[in-house]
């Protein structure tokens, strides 16, 4: 499924913990391979919240008591979601009555930001160093989905990027669309502009090489 990343930086930062699968290997890892305990983990960082990168974020949490940091964007997408909310359950109600019985009670909009929300203890701001761990970045990266962000290390370039670029089985470097073009076109360019030579994409393998996002795809 999802990469799971572990940042050796003194302490440990964890980024996408991923399933609870994911989380049991790595506590394997940490323990077996590194001879160093979960509680050296002092952060969790999700890339963004979908599923498949954070259903594991409340296991390995109860193992290290790391806190969880995601973007700030999400308390913005929180409140839109709360306010569209307000309009959503007239229209939800009337889509009630037009659709047959057994979809009634079907929920139409999920909250899914405002749920998630919950999650998280730390808010990440663009360009701001991670918490005690300041050589490493965060870079927006809207695109995937609005919240989306990546990590760059500028000493070791270095660039974790969720899935705002994925690799494909060949290798290739792969940006997929989301809801809006401007913002990953934007997304792409800010990423080009780095100097990156390590790409650690959210599914797919490492790209190690000279600015691997010169070729990169964007799948619309
Ligand atoms: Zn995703």
């Amino acid at each position: 499924m999802a990469n799971t990343f572990l940042i050796d930086d003194e302490r440990l930062i964890v980024v996408d913990p991923g399933s609870e699968l994911n989380v049991h290997l790595l506590c394997n890892y940490v323990q077996r391979f590194l001879h160093r305990l979960p509680t050296d983990i002092d952060l969790i960082v999700l890339t963004h919240l979908h599923p498949d990168h954070t259903a594991g974020v409340e296991a390995l949490r109860s193992v290290c008591q790391a806190p969880v940091a995601a973007s700030l964007a999400i308390q913005h997408l929180a409140l839109e979601e709360q306010q569209i909310g307000k309009v959503v359950p007239r229209i939800s109600h009337l889509a009630g009555q037009l659709l047959p019985g057994p979809l009634h009670h079907f929920d139409l909009f999920p909250p899914a930001y405002t749920q998630q929300i919950q999650l998280i203890d730390l808010w990440l701001e663009d360009i701001a160093g991670l918490p005690s761990h300041p050589d490493w970045r965060v870079i927006a990266s809207p695109g995937h989905t609005p919240e989306s962000l990546c990590l760059y290390n500028a000493f070791t370039y270095e660039l974790l990027c969720g899935d705002t670029v994925i690799t494909l089985s060949g290798g290739a470097p792969l940006l997929r669309g989301g809801s809006n073009r401007h913002e990953l076109e934007e997304t792409l360019r800010v990423l080009r502009s780095l100097r990156v030579y390590y790409l650690y994409p959210g599914h797919g393998r490492p790209i190690l090489g000279w600015h691997p996002l010169s070729n990169a795809d964007v799948e619309w």
